[in-house]
């Protein structure tokens, strides 16, 4: 059995898919998603979410002061779920996008409703996925204006885009190289899978 190419201390046991060579399972585990870019495919990935340990707190959580209550996920249901599917699909011509990125365009997307204004983000990555969500929201908004809805219209995308940043900094689990929310959002929405 060849040596693990990072520490090349230990038997490289497993193949890295993103290396394209074997490494040692302590390697797997402390480099995962830190230096190494663990693609979505990886099986040990998608085992080691099941163990990943996730602190909430709750002073953390995004925009705390705007009120989501069941009531209001229950009415706005499926507006959250088209919102998801939008963005999951925003997500899917940069493969490479982390739960970093992810989250730096719904913070846009929520100032876009809390502030008023349209600004785009500074990484290029999140700026492509704001752009590709925007073409989809615009046309769902102008639909939801035209209805009796209207009036609630901005309410309800800014309740639904918070509660999107909540979930992501739920499921972010801190890593740099994190896609834990991405990959919760494809797995979700599989139709989005090439
Ligand atoms: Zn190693």
């Amino acid at each position: 059995m060849a040596t693990c190419t990072i520490c090349d201390i230990r038997k490289g046991k497993r193949y890295c898919t993103a290396r394209g060579e074997d490494i040692c399972t302590q390697c797997c585990a402390t480099e995962r998603e830190v230096t190494i870019n663990c693609p979505y495919s990886c099986a040990y990935l998608r085992e080691s979410r099941l163990h990943e340990k996730r602190p909430l707190d709750e002073k953390q959580m995004p925009h705390r002061d705007v009120q989501i209550d069941h009531e209001f996920l229950q009415r706005s249901e499926m507006v959250l779920m088209l919102f998801a599917a939008f963005f999951n699909r925003a997500l899917q011509p940069v493969p490479n996008a982390t739960d970093r990125d992810a989250r730096e365009a719904l913070e846009t997307l929520v100032a876009q409703f809390r502030q008023g204004n349209e600004t785009v983000p500074e990484g290029e990555i999140a700026a492509g996925i704001v752009e590709r969500f925007r073409a989809k929201m615009g046309e769902f908004l102008k639909e939801l204006k035209d209805r009796d809805a209207g009036p609630f219209a901005d309410k309800v995308c800014l309740g639904i885009l918070v509660f999107m940043t909540r979930v992501a900094y739920g499921y972010d689990n801190g890593k740099p190289l994190s896609r834990s929310y991405v990959h919760y959002l494809r797995s979700t929405f599989p139709e989005g899978d090439q």
